[in-house]
């Protein structure tokens, strides 16, 4: 059963869905309508890839839509600094009390979406090179709208596959058949990308990069470096710095029970073997969880009991006769 919604909100509806198709997206409750979401992006034709900007609108329904005002957020905005979304915000709710009473979606997707045409440029700086984007250079947009000099999202695709790589051969073999294939991630927020590596290292460096001084050790420089030299020093010296030098026992190790009792019976064969990586520690996680599903119904899950808890029933109470016990 749904509550009748009034009809100018179904028309609205109605028109945004059919020219936004997916783009929109409604939520109800009860069958009425609450919010209204859709990604605005600038107007560049049907050419999607010079979109650099874009913004979540989400307009929740008042309960008295369209005659009250609908709240109004703008989210997940990409490639848009503070003062435009501020400048957005400001039209918008100058907007709304323009056209109190009316409906209004598409007023706001057209007054973002002129602002976000104006404003279709990377802007802020490349968080690889950290320098920003001038004329010149060549850029990439992943589907994530993030976007990174085309020569140094290379460099990171390049460093992230070679790093998997490494990690990967320090595994057993049976374990590098399970371990799931390297995916190139946006450097941002991780989300899976897929680029052409080879294309994107065919692009010049930076402009910034190539214009910028010459690097000089300044004097400023040298008393950081000082410094650093003489915290690493002490740090390494109180064994608080993994994997520095081949000297002494790892400051560190990651054991599970299993290692323990593998210690207690094979002695020092085990003390001289490399610390556990975390990924070489998962699997004996679950070897103990596979021996534990297994346990019930098993022969070593009815071996008797000998430990130091003999005695205690299940609530962790001493003393009680077990069934059938004599007395
Ligand atoms: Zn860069
Ligand atoms: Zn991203």
């Amino acid at each position: 059963m749904s509550a009748p919604v009034d009809e100018r909100i179904s028309d609205e509806i109605e028109a945004l869905e059919a020219i936004l198709l997916d783009d929109v997206v409604i939520k109800k409750v009860d069958g009425i309508p609450k919010i209204i979401e859709t990604v605005v992006h600038p107007s560049t034709g049907d050419d999607v890839d010079q979109q650099y900007v874009c913004v979540t609108l989400e307009v929740k329904l008042t309960p008295k839509y369209p005659e009250d005002s609908p709240d109004v957020a703008l989210r997940n905005p990409r490639g848009l600094d503070d003062e435009t979304l501020a400048t957005i915000n400001s039209q918008i709710t100058k907007r709304l009390k323009e056209c109190a009473g009316q409906s209004i979606v598409f007023e706001l997707i057209e007054l973002i979406r002129e602002n976000l045409t104006e404003s279709n440029l990377p802007s802020g700086q490349c968080v690889i090179c950290l320098y920003g984007f001038v004329e010149g250079d060549i850029f990439i947009k992943t589907k994530c709208y993030h976007y990174f000099h085309s020569h140094c999202l290379a460099s990171h695709l390049i460093a992230g596959e070679k790093y998997y790589q490494e990690e990967l051969d320090k595994l057993p073999n049976w374990q590098q058949v399970q371990a799931p294939p390297y995916k190139q991630t946006c450097p941002v927020c991780r989300c899976h990308v897929s680029c052409d590596v080879e294309a994107l290292k065919r692009a010049p460096h930076p402009v910034e990069s190539t214009t910028a001084p010459p690097f000089s050790l300044t004097a400023e420089l040298k008393a950081l470096q000082k410094h650093m030299a003489a915290l690493l020093a002490r740090q390494i010296a109180r064994g608080g710095v993994v994997g520095m030098g081949d000297t002494g026992p790892p400051p560190l190790t990651i054991t599970t029970a299993s290692d323990n009792e593998d210690e207690a019976t094979n002695g020092a064969t085990c003390s001289t073997a490399p610390p556990p990586k975390p990924p070489a520690a998962r699997p004996a996680v679950k070897d103990s969880s596979s021996e534990r599903d297994s346990a019930p119904g098993s022969p070593q899950a009815r071996a008797p009991y000998k430990g130091p808890y003999r005695g205690f029933n299940r609530r962790g109470k001493p003393g009680r006769r077990p069934r059938g016990a004599p007395r």
